[in-house]
């Protein structure tokens, strides 16, 4: 198999994306089947392919590498929110290709994705200092990234200050239910330690069940919505949902 920084290197980033996208055709149409949907790519397979940090069965879609959170934020975003119906200015960090891709499309949004390093982005932003003035958005996503941030209070600080009063961001990270307060510590530097510690060679903490008690800290108001809860058992199965995840919706009062 050739390593994806081989790639990368030998081909431009558009002749990368053309490859993924036909890579992922074929392996929508190989695996295609009515058990299982995605919400992320909108096709159905007989299954899905294995995968995750600790490998689980039955996971990640064939048609686009979603896994069960992309998938329930693709629900939230449908079922839950204005996001498909509304003119809608988001800035969405750390794009996921099946989100970017279909998002940009969509006419109603000014869609605009960015991330420290990734070449898919649209722009490189540090989300600690980010470039844009005060309540300039409607939406913010941010899925799985305050995890990967040193000063995650000052990255906070500047979603809650761009977003526009009446504004929502959905802000996700993976946690640790079984904690009351964030497991960090400065001293964990190295890849090795911070996989042991923190789940993940390049997290910099454990979030608890105070992650709510941080966001609010800055002046959101957030609600932890169990809304994977309400959906009926075949639904979750059909999607291969997480039924313990909840979406952290935070929204900006003034
Ligand atoms: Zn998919």
């Amino acid at each position: 198999m050739i390593h994806t920084k081989v790639v990368k290197f030998l081909f431009p980033e558009i002749i990368h994306s053309r490859l993924r996208d036909f890579y992922l055709q074929f392996r929508a149409k190989l695996y295609s089947g009515d058990q299982f949907f995605c919400p992320c790519c909108l096709r159905y397979f007989r299954i899905f392919l294995s995968g995750g940090t600790i490998q689980r069965h039955n996971i990640i879609c064939p048609g686009c590498n979603s896994a069960e959170r992309h998938r329930l934020l693709a629900l939230y975003l449908e079922n839950q929110t204005n996001f498909f119906e509304q003119q809608l200015k988001v800035l969405h960090f750390a794009p996921e290709y099946m989100f970017q891709k279909r998002f940009s499309m969509l006419p109603d949004l000014d869609y605009i994705s960015a991330d420290i390093q990734s070449q898919y982005a649209q722009y490189k932003i540090d989300i600690m200092n980010i470039p844009y003035e005060d309540s300039s958005f409607d939406v913010i996503l941010s899925n799985h990234v305050l995890e990967h941030v040193l000063d995650d209070k000052q990255a906070m600080r500047e979603l809650f200050r761009i977003l526009k009063p009446g504004g929502w961001a959905i802000l996700q990270v993976p946690l640790d239910p079984t904690l009351d307060k964030t497991y960090e510590d400065p001293n964990i530097v190295s890849p090795e330690d911070r996989a042991l510690h923190f789940g993940q060679w390049d997290h910099v903490r454990m979030y608890g069940r105070d992650y709510k008690d941080r966001l609010e800290a800055v002046g959101f108001m957030v609600k932890v919505d169990g809304y994977v809860r309400q959906l009926d058992r075949a639904m979750i199965e059909k999607c291969r949902l997480d039924k313990a995840e909840d979406i952290y919706y935070c929204s900006k009062i003034n």
